[in-house]
């Protein structure tokens, strides 16, 4: 087995080092190559973020969140930083400190407790949510909807979250054990996330899929929740942390060698418990033996060097690197490394493959504008490449493409890596690969 990855947690144990304002990091920082202003770059932020916690500045402070929250926490910054400057840790405080004095209207605070109180961690708020817009696709109201323009009418950010919809598939449907069961070559507890059984339940069909036809054994602990990584973003730390502590409790008995994910950004966060969760005495020793055990699917499966029988895909293939998988993960080859072991496949590189898509959490909806700005370059160097395919292994960002794509009338595919191998091994065994599920998200 070999291993590339440096986790979130192995980060965060490194030193920890002051800003020295060299600037290097400003040429990787997408709201900097796009407003050309100081504040708006990682250098401008730590000095905001530093006069707020020295008291130079209030957390009322309105320049102070203009900068803050236009930041997209995609952390190319901390890739680029030759100091080691942990920016995330200091965005999450800066955050969470603005929340603290921020003033929501009653509106705004009643859908902010519904959303992160209760939608995201209750799978049955969740399951109830995406069964009613499974129907508004179906019944042909979203036809109706986007071709009389009402949405104009409403808030635009209802019309911003309606314009990313994807074709809801079906929900995912498998039967795992809640208990690792040990006869696998190793074996793994699945970490299935909020909305990925609802939006991508065939790229979690295709996961199980692959992780069994190379011996694993797969379990799925039934205590499970969300892994908080969207809470923390919009400064919601206290629910992060008692997501984090929830998790840690479901899955200390499952039996297995590791945690997988196929969302990179719960990888980040789930990598992330040891450091958030350090000064508790109770969780901090769990916490950090929970996250040492995580891994991507990408990681997992490279490192297990997987094998099998591979039908051919005849397909040119590109791929855009998580935001949240590569600068937070320290993951970049392991998914280049499986889709060049598929048969047949192209392999081409993008322009600024490491460069974020602009979906980012919720900032496409929150912030709409510079986010299609971003997106629009992403867009713009995948049609660059000429593939037909683009990988990526992400839900924000799987969405965020496939919405850039759509809008465009671009016949392009968007998938995630996992679901090529599966296509691959599913024609190796000579089964239908025209009825393969990833195909449901083909962008028309
Ligand atoms: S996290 Fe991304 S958007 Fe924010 S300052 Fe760093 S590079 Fe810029
Ligand atoms: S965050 Fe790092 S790269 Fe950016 S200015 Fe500071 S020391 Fe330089």
């Amino acid at each position: 087995m070999k291993t590339e990855a440096v986790t979130g947690e192995a980060r965060s144990e490194a030193d920890n080092l002051d800003c020295i304002h060299c600037g290097l990091c400003l040429a990787v920082c997408p709201t900097y190559l796009q407003l050309a202003n100081e504040a708006d770059s990682p250098r401008g932020r730590i000095y905001l973020m530093d006069a707020l916690k020295e008291g130079r500045v209030e957390p009322s402070s309105g320049n102070l969140h203009k900068h803050v929250l236009l930041c997209l926490e995609c952390r190319a910054c901390e890739t680029a930083c030759p100091s080691g400057v942990r920016f995330s840790i200091m965005m999450n405080a800066a955050r969470a400190a603005i929340l603290e004095r921020r003033r929501f209207s009653t509106i705004e605070r009643a859908v902010r407790r519904f959303v992160f109180d209760r939608a995201m961690s209750s799978r049955v708020v969740l399951r109830l949510g995406f069964a009613a817009l499974r129907i508004y696709q179906l019944c042909g109201l979203q036809r109706l909807v986007r071709g009389s323009g009402i949405l104009k009418l409403f808030p635009a950010t209802l019309g911003t979250m309606e314009s990313l919809l994807p074709v809801i598939p079906n929900r995912a449907s498998y039967s795992l054990p809640v208990r690792g069961t040990g006869n696998g070559r190793l074996s793994v507890a699945f970490f299935e996330g909020c909305i990925m059984p609802e939006l991508f339940g065939p790229t979690h069909e295709a996961t199980i899929r692959v992780l069994e036809r190379n011996g694993v054994a797969i379990c799925l602990p039934s205590r499970q929740t969300c892994c908080g990584a969207l809470h923390i973003h919009e400064g919601e730390m206290g629910k992060a942390l008692d997501l984090a502590r929830r998790n840690i409790d479901a899955f200390e008995d499952d039996g297995a060698d590791f945690i997988v994910t196929n969302a990179a950004g719960c990888g980040a966060m789930l990598k992330e418990y040891g450091q958030l969760l350090k000064d508790d005495p109770v969780y901090a020793g769990r916490a950090s033996a929970f996250s040492h055990r995580v891994k991507d699917i990408s990681e997992f499966l490279d490192m297990l060097e997987i094998g099998g029988e591979m039908g051919r895909l005849e397909l040119k293939v590109t791929y855009d690197d998580p935001c949240h998988l590569l600068h937070a993960q320290g993951i970049r080859s392991a998914p280049r490394n499986l889709l060049r072991r598929i048969p047949g496949i192209e392999f081409v590189e993008m322009s600024d493959s490491d460069r974020c898509c602009g979906s980012a959490g919720i900032y496409n909806i929150m912030q709409p504008g510079l986010a299609n700005q971003i997106l629009a370059e992403k867009i713009a160097n995948i049609v660059r490449t000429g593939a037909s395919v683009v990988a990526t292994g992400n839900p924000g960002c799987l969405l965020q493409i496939e919405a850039g794509l759509r809008a465009r009338k671009l016949a392009i595919r968007v998938v995630h890596p996992v679901e090529l191998l599966d296509e691959a091994y599913r024609r190796g065994s000579r089964s239908d690969a025209s009825s393969h599920s990833s195909q449901q998200r083909r962008c028309e």
